[in-house]
């Protein structure tokens, strides 16, 4: 128990994430906001799926929420809530 906390803790918090991004309308690097683990796949399938971590990033510049998987895209789900709340 104690060996195997130990190997946890030394593997990096961030799941590896990637330097933060540039923005690909403005060019800004984007600020990272959070990373969410989702296979992405229907429940019967989820437990076979490999865990991909989704980083999610707000641009400073042009005001959009983009989320990094297998590529860079905008997220406009996050994009309506965050303009909501505002
Ligand atoms: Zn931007």
């Amino acid at each position: 128990m104690l060996r195997y906390a130990a190997r946890m803790s030394s593997e990096p918090s961030a799941l590896g994430r990637p330097a933060d991004p540039e923005c690909p309308e403005c060019g800004t690097t984007l600020t990272f906001v959070e990373t969410v683990v989702s296979s992405g796949a229907f429940r019967t399938q989820a437990a076979s799926m490999p865990q991909t971590p989704i980083h999610y990033y707000d641009c400073t510049g042009c005001q959009t929420c983009w989320k990094l998987g297998t590529r860079l895209l905008p997220d406009p789900v996050r994009q309506i809530a965050r303009d909501t709340a505002r």
